[in-house]
C-alpha cells in the first residue's frame, strides 16, 4: 500500500502526457508535418536539464491555435526551452539567409586532366578566330621540348616564320639561338612560341582583340609545359603574360611570380638587331636565366 499513491500519480501524469502529445501530433499533421525526429535521451538531457519540460507548452504564438487538451495544465515554463518544441516537433523555420560557400564547403570542381600540346594544337586547328587569319599563310603554333624548363614567348610570326610555320627562324631567331647557346643550352632543349600564332600584316604589333582571342592558347601551352621560367621577349609578351605595362627597359631582368613558375622580361631580339648597343641587356638577362636554372628546384 505504501507506494500505491505514487504509482497512481505516475500513471496519471503519463496519461495526461500521452493525450497532450497525441493532440500535438494531430495538430502538426493538420499543418502537413508528418515527420518527427527524436534525439537520443542522453543528448536531450544534456541540453535540457528540465526533462519535465517534455510536457511543457509549445511556443506562445502557436498556443492560440493549439488544440484544446481537456486536462492541460497551464505552465510557466518558457516556451523556447520546451523539449517538445526544440527536439521532437520541429517548427517550420525560415530558410537561413543565402551566403556564399567558403572554399572549404564548396564542392571541388571535377579534376581536369592536364592537356597535352598536341591537344591544344588540334583545338587551334586551321584557326579563323580573328582577323589575322585573312593575311597569314601558316599558323605558327610553337616548337621545342615538351618538357622544357625554359619557355620563350615572342610577339608573333614574321615573314620567315609564316613561310616555314616555325617560330623565330628569321634574323631575330638567329640572334635568339645565339643567346640560348651563350648560356650553354641548345634550342631543342627549350620551347619557343608567340603571343599570336598568325603573322600580323606588315609585321605590325598585334592588336588587342587579336591578343585576346589568341592568348588563351598561349596560356594553355604554358600550363601544359609547366616550365620553371617563362622569358617574355618584348613588350607585347610582357603585357600579355604578366599584365605589366611599364617600359621593358625598366622591368627587364627581374623575376616575377607567374602561377607555379617564374617569368622574366627582356628586350626583343628584333629590337636588339635595330639597336646593337642594347645587346648588352639581352646578354645580361640571359646570364640571369642561366643562374636561375642552375638553382635547385
Ligand atoms: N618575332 C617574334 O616575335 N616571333 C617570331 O616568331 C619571330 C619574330
Amino acid at each position: 500500500m505504501g507506494d500505491t499513491p505514487l504509482r497512481l500519480h505516475n500513471l496519471t501524469m503519463d496519461e495526461r502526457l500521452r493525450k497532450e502529445l497525441a493532440a500535438w501530433l494531430e495538430f502538426y499533421r493538420e499543418l502537413g508535418i508528418e515527420d518527427f525526429y527524436r534525439r537520443s535521451p542522453a543528448s536531450v538531457r544534456a541540453e535540457t536539464p528540465a526533462v519535465a519540460a517534455v510536457g511543457a507548452c509549445p511556443p506562445r504564438r502557436d498556443r492560440r491555435e493549439a488544440p484544446a487538451v481537456s486536462d492541460r495544465r497551464e505552465t510557466s515554463a518558457p516556451p523556447p526551452s520546451s523539449a517538445v518544441a526544440r527536439h521532437v516537433l520541429p517548427l517550420p523555420q525560415p530558410a537561413p539567409p543565402a551566403r556564399p560557400l567558403n572554399l572549404f564547403e564548396a564542392p571541388l570542381p571535377p579534376r581536369r586532366e592536364r592537356e597535352t600540346l598536341e591537344q591544344i594544337r588540334e583545338d587551334l586547328g586551321d584557326c579563323h578566330r580573328c582577323k589575322l587569319a585573312r593575311g597569314r599563310r601558316t599558323v605558327v603554333f610553337g616548337e621545342g621540348n615538351p618538357h622544357a624548363e625554359l619557355v620563350f614567348v615572342g610577339e608573333g610570326p614574321g615573314a620567315d616564320e609564316d613561310e616555314q610555320g616555325r617560330p623565330f627562324v628569321g634574323r631575330a631567331g638567329q640572334l635568339l639561338n645565339r643567346m640560348i647557346q651563350l648560356i650553354g643550352m641548345k634550342r631543342e632543349e627549350v620551347y619557343i612560341c608567340n603571343v599570336v600564332k598568325c603573322r600580323p600584316p606588315g609585321n605590325r604589333t598585334p592588336e588587342k582583340d587579336e591578343i585576346d582571342t589568341c592568348s588563351p592558347f598561349l596560356f594553355r601551352q604554358i600550363e601544359a609545359l609547366k616550365p620553371r621560367l617563362v622569358c617574355c621577349l618584348g613588350a607585347p609578351a610582357v603585357r600579355t603574360v604578366l599584365g605589366i605595362k611599364e617600359g621593358i627597359t625598366k622591368i627587364h631582368g627581374q623575376f616575377y611570380d607567374f602561377g607555379e613558375c617564374k617569368a622574366l622580361a627582356t628586350v626583343h631580339p628584333a629590337y636588339v638587331l635595330r639597336n646593337a648597343r642594347e645587346e648588352k641587356i639581352l646578354r645580361e638577362d640571359f646570364e640571369k636565366i642561366r643562374a636561375f636554372l642552375r638553382t635547385p628546384r
